[in-house]
């Protein structure tokens, strides 16, 4: 059987963390993979997360099934977090998935069940795993214009303007907050903007919302899902809990979905539930229970965000801290953008060879395209990385 296939190709983020893991220089500098780190450089688990799954074992009763949507407290909560009263819940449906890559997952094979061969538009650059979970599930896959490599800002007028010529058969994937893998945003006039285009075109909006409350906060972060939602009478979107409660191997997510009306709400529902149960049957409880427990707790809530504004305040002052030493070292404003990039990321927008020698001369490692992850960012050492990344650029 398995003779007739040929080796695919391996996963160059992992390959990276291996030559990272390989390389003996303790000066060393990982921004590469995409998982927050705190100053030691660990990626611990949160405390309000500890306190709940104390709470879930001790309280815990049965290991029975959930149900095709999964954890119900949950969902409701995650509606809460996300969506507010931007729209009508009688339109809502949600359906708790494994990770914001399941919730995507789920959510594609919904649109092909619906229309197959769609094209799903993508920002240029987008997440590599957009493109395959969009072709693996029948849609095609186009690009629209988002990062401008001089100002490493988004290219606001060309985005537009290929989105006011799309139609109704179109989906638009957009990246709710802390675009990945360019830190390059939307600024809140420009999501009322494509807001106002997608209801013009009737082109549906896809939102890919993995990074809510690492920007700028859990409600800054939220308005251009809520703006698009209100504003459009269709929509989908796929949540991920893996960063904001830091519960990345648990497999947490969610797929919803708006409907123009209730009724049309539980026919789509029907066929999103019945692509769930053909697929992996029902998601597993863990992550989403301790999602549920810390948003009904009022305690554990504030435990929380008190952490997670910790994490992006870390963010952001690396992010400042770097752009500034830069600055001061080189006399030039060129690389101010890191500071005014949110979320995880910043595409610095080297050339590969510049990311190449980074990695050989200095032992700092991102990612091909120039990807960094900002959390990785060595607080005490930030004058030998902005040393280094200018020597490179020389
Ligand atoms: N969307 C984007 C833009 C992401 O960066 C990620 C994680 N790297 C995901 C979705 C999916 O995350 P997960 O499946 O781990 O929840």
């Amino acid at each position: 059987m398995f003779e007739t296939l040929t080796k695919a190709p391996g996963d160059k983020i992992l390959a990276l963390m291996g030559e990272y893991a390989a390389d003996p220089r303790p000066t060393k500098i990982d921004l590469g993979v995409g998982v927050y780190k705190d100053e030691k450089g660990v990626t611990a688990v949160m405390s309000a997360v500890r306190k709940a799954e104390q709470r879930i074992l001790e309280n815990e009763k049965t290991k029975t099934y959930l149900g095709i949507a999964g954890n119900k407290g949950y969902g409701a909560a995650v509606l809460d977090l996300a969506l507010a009263d931007s729209v009508d819940r009688s339109r809502v449906r949600i359906a708790q998935a494994p990770g914001g890559t399941g919730s995507l997952w789920v959510l594609m094979q919904l649109v092909n069940r619906a229309k197959p061969g769609t094209t799903v538009w993508v920002s240029d650059p987008t997440w590599p795993n957009h493109n395959p979970i969009a072709e693996n599930s029948g849609l095609k896959v186009k690009t629209y214009p988002y990062f401008d490599t001089e100002t490493r800002g988004v290219k606001f007028a060309d985005m537009l303007a290929t989105l006011d010529k799309l139609g109704k058969d179109d989906v638009v994937l957009l990246h709710g907050c802390c675009h990945n893998p360019t830190g390059a945003n939307l600024a809140n006039d420009q999501w009322d903007q494509v807001a106002a285009s997608l209801a013009k075109t009737g082109a549906l909006p896809f939102i890919d919302l993995a990074y809510l409350g690492f920007g700028d906060g859990l409600l800054e972060d939220a308005y251009g899902t809520r703006k698009v939602i209100s504003s459009v009478p269709e929509a989908l979107i796929a949540f991920s809990g893996s960063k904001n409660f830091g519960l990345y191997r648990e497999r947490v997510g969610a797929a919803i979905l708006v409907a123009r009306d209730a009724a049309q709400a539980d026919v789509t529902n029907s066929q999103l539930l019945n692509i769930i149960r053909g697929a992996y049957s029902q998601p597993p409880d863990h992550g989403a229970e301790i999602i549920r427990t810390i948003l009904e707790d009022a305690e554990l809530r504030a435990e929380w965000e008190t952490e997670l504004n910790a994490m992006r305040g870390r963010m952001i002052r690396l992010r400042e801290k770097l752009s500034e030493a830069i600055r001061q070292k080189s006399n030039s404003e060129d690389f101010d953008f890191i500071a005014d990039h949110r979320g995880m990321f910043s595409l610095l927008g080297l050339p590969n060879e510049t990311v190449e020698h980074l990695k050989a001369a200095n032992g700092v490692y991102m990612i091909g395209d120039s990807r960094i992850n900002v959390a990785g960012i060595p607080e005490d050492r930030i004058g030998d990385l902005a040393d280094a990344m200018l020597a490179a650029i020389k």
